[in-house]
């Protein structure tokens, strides 16, 4: 049971969709915490409850309205707490959320998320329903729109990050493709890219702080342009300058857009050792009719060569890929095509989704949503038993190979036991017992292995015995570590190692 006993004010906030979404909530929760917020996981003992929402599918939005069903009660006998919903669904449904839900405080656009401490205090203090968005991408100057949606990230908060070892840095915002099944372009308006300096600035303090890898993100990651003067810096580019900052052992970076795969890029990530030689490069589908309905902008065959180079380019590099299912006419040949282009392709995994139609769209406009959901189902299913095959075909070969890991923190077993059982006792005069650990490898791969909360953050070599679909299973490589040798003149600073 829930109590609010200390005098703290609470946040509950609940976040659902894309790392974009994860990163918003932790620069919300950092902004909060300066005003004197504690963070809680229970909704009765919160002062203000935020939900963080996505509108790519509308089951995600379906979990958001029903969560926010449920506080009706709560909000009528409490009426001093504030409810917000923020991100892409606000954006998108606006004034609508407040027809739905009446007692919600506030709605806040992803373009608008800096604003949230101030219409939490204004809601808090009486001023009514706040309602701040950016504009549509039809109400204004590209210029303006742009403006609107700029939201970049002053504040951070290690407390909210997946582990404290590693963050996301954006990149870029929004996005121009207007793939015709996604509403991406119109609730995180044009695409912008940030000033490289920026992105520099947040690595180097990422780094002072201990984190160990940087993600960057962006909805078309590799199509970050940033033009000052008559000089453009390219993703490749910022690759090699955060290749140089001190702290940061690994950098990532998602989504890929396939048609801006250029070479300077591939030639990057071969070639900088911090690089991880993993890329997702969604296809969406293995049917040039279905992609052009999609407007994805390229065929199958285009696809495929852009593979090749990838791999010619990155020998060992692990490629991921997105796949939706029953899009608006796809036939069973259309399918069948896509099969027949995971079996050749052997990604190490795909993200497979059903379609979702979404207002506001293209695809909405203009096409029948009219695969039965029965159909999207059972495609969903056989693509992923294909795809899941080929994941433990192609895990096979670590058996026996040495790895190097980053190590993220207890592995979900752990963390599910730590739950039931309480934390060990850690602390002077208590043995850090074994902990089974979970990290990835440079290429994206999840490795499970017995250890000690001391080895978390650290990047360790890791000699696999097992391995499955989605995981690979291994032991830590003991190394030994000679005694250190310490000048008496230096105090406790230590010369080299014997
Ligand atoms: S590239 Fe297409 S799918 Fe990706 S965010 Fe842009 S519009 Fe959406």
């Amino acid at each position: 049971m829930c109590t609010n006993s200390s005098m703290t004010k609470k946040l509950y906030i609940e976040t659902v969709g894309c790392q974009m979404n994860v990163l918003d909530s932790e620069l919300v929760v950092a902004s909060l915490r300066k005003e004197g917020y504690e963070l809680t996981d229970c909704t009765a003992d919160a002062d203000t409850i935020l939900f963080n929402t996505c509108s790519v599918r509308q089951h995600a939005e379906d979990k958001i309205y029903s969560a926010l069903g449920r506080l009706k009660h709560a909000k009528q006998t409490h009426p001093d707490k504030v409810i917000g919903v923020l991100g892409c669904m606000a954006q998108k449904d606006q004034r609508l959320v407040f027809e739905r839900a009446p007692y919600v405080d506030l709605v806040v656009g992803p373009g608008q998320i800096h604003q949230v401490p101030r219409l939490v205090k204004e809601a808090r203090a009486g001023a009514g329903q706040q309602l701040e968005v950016s504009l549509g991408r039809k109400e204004g100057s590209r210029d303006a729109i742009q403006r609107s949606h700029a939201s970049f990230d002053p504040l951070r908060d290690p407390a909210m990050r997946p582990t404290p070892y590693q963050a996301y840095v954006r990149i870029m915002i929004g996005c121009d493709k207007f793939c015709t099944y996604c509403i991406v372009p119109n609730v995180r308006g044009p695409e912008q890219s940030r000033p490289p300096s920026e992105i520099l600035a947040e690595a180097h303090q990422l780094a002072s702080e201990g984190c160990k890898e940087i993600i960057l993100l962006g909805q078309t990651v590799n199509s970050y342009r940033y033009r000052h003067g008559d000089r453009t810096t390219r993703l490749s580019d910022l690759l090699y300058e955060l290749q140089e900052v001190d702290g940061i052992e690994r950098i990532r970076f998602i989504t890929n857009y396939p048609k801006d795969m250029t070479d300077d890029l591939l030639a990057a990530v071969r070639d900088l050792p911090k690089s991880s030689r993993y890329l997702h490069v969604p296809v969406q589908s293995g049917s040039d009719r279905v992609l052009e309905r999609m407007k994805r902008g390229y065929t199958v065959d285009e696809y495929r060569a852009m593979l090749g180079r990838v791999r010619d380019w990155i020998p060992g590099v692990a490629v991921t890929s997105d796949f939706i299912v029953g899009f608006c006419g796809e036939t069973d040949e259309d399918f069948a095509q896509t099969c027949k282009l995971v079996r050749q392709l052997r990604f190490k995994n795909s993200y497979i989704f059903k379609y979702s139609e979404r207002p506001g769209t293209k695809g909405a406009e203009r096409f029948p949503d009219d695969v039965p959901d029965a159909v999207k189902k059972a495609r969903n299913n056989q693509l992923l038993a294909i795809q899941n095959a080929i994941s433990e075909e192609d895990n096979q070969p670590f058996l026996g190979r040495q790895v190097e890991v980053l190590v993220e923190g207890p592995s979900k077993a752990a963390l599910k036991r730590e739950k039931q059982t309480g934390p060990p006792p850690v602390g002077p005069g208590k043995p850090a017992g074994p902990l089974q650990l979970t990290g990835r490898t440079r290429c994206d791969r999840i490795v499970v292995f017995e250890g000690n909360r001391r080895q978390i953050g650290q990047l360790l070599p890791v000699t696999i015995y097992d391995a499955n679909a989605l995981t690979l299973f291994g032991t830590v490589v003991t190394q030994h570590a000679g005694p250190e040798l310490f000048a008496l003149s230096s105090g406790n600073r230590p010369m080299n190692r014997l």
